[in-house]
């Protein structure tokens, strides 16, 4: 069996042209939707996911504006930044790039940003929401994931779910949302045991370790849904994903690749969180 590739730059495509109208209609009102991106420090790749979701938000009609900082700054200056720009009517989305420096308290950065602007979803008080059922802002990578099965028509509802990775900006969030949406949904990490066990169970399977081609096809429950959220680059140069591809593209059902899988869809949930704030925002 050839596994169907579902195509997360096509989905994205489509998406962000279907945003265009939504933009319009609420700047025309005079809530143009804003994105303020903080940059703290050069970590190049931080450099190009930044560019990339300022471009983004440009190409669509929104505002977006990027605001860096010397990794030496004081986190003190950050935080005035970013109560200023909770103050400020015309910003609907503040998102401040992960990792920050080591002297900075990540914690204390992401909740000082307005839970109503909190277009990444990390603020407690949304991760709260999205456990109790009611998510007001998802975590845009498990959103994108979420708006593939969708597009894919995969029925989450009874399904054997197996998430491989706990972090707080996938592997968690991505969890909670299967378990919304009826999922039976089974965590692993580092620490598992018989990893191969578990996964071998799962109608649907998202990897999201940081280990490239980590989920071989051995691994993989004939016909599965596959979905590969890593982006490792290799050493020579090239992406690639946490599923061995190649592999696993005979055994599953559906699987996204690497580039242009998960990652398109990523920046494009987050424009979709930044209109939605912009149209609670305009009572719309
Ligand atoms: P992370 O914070 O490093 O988390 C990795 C997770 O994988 C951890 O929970 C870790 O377990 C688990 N893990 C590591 N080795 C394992 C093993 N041998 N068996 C089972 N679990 C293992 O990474 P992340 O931020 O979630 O990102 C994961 C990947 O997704 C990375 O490649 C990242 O670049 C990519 N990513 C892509 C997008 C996108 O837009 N497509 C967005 C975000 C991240 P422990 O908790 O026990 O250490």
């Amino acid at each position: 069996m050839t596994a169907q590739i579902i195509d997360g730059k096509a989905l994205a495509d489509a998406l962000r042209q279907s945003f265009k109208a939504r933009v319009e209609a609420l700047a025309a009102k005079g809530h143009k939707p804003g994105l303020v991106v903080i940059l703290v420090g050069e970590d190049a790749a931080s450099q190009v996911y930044v560019k990339n979701k300022v471009n983004g938000c440009l190409a669509i009609g929104m505002h977006s504006e990027k605001i860096t900082y010397e990794a030496t700054v004081d986190q003190a200056t950050v935080l005035a930044k970013i109560a200023e720009l909770n103050a400020d009517p015309n910003i609907h989305g503040i998102l401040v790039q992960l990792p920050l420096p080591k002297h900075f308290d990540e914690e204390k950065v992401l909740e000082a940003i307005a839970a109503d602007k909190d277009v990444d979803g990390f603020h407690a008080e949304n991760v709260g929401a999205l456990a109790q059922g009611n998510p007001r802002f998802i975590p845009c990578t498990p959103y994108g994931v979420m708006k593939m099965f969708e597009k894919g028509n995969v029925d989450l509802s009874g399904k054997e779910a197996v998430v491989i990775g706990r972090s707080n900006i996938v592997g968690k969030p991505m969890a909670l949302l299967l378990i919304n949406a009826g999922a039976t949904v089974t965590v692993c990490n580092s620490r598992t045991k018989d990893l191969a066990g578990h996964t071998r169970r799962a109608d649907i399977l998202v990897a999201a370790v940081g280990k490239p081609k980590f989920v071989t096809a051995d691994m993989v429950k004939p016909g599965a849904v596959v979905i590969d959220v890593g982006i490792n680059r290799l050493p020579d140069g090239k992406l690639c994903g946490d599923v061995d591809f190649t592999g696993c593209l005979e055994v599953a059902g559906q699987i996204t690749p690497v580039p242009g899988g998960v990652g398109p869809m990523t920046i494009t949930m987050l424009l979709a969180n930044t209109i939605e704030a912009a149209e609670r925002k305009a009572g719309l």
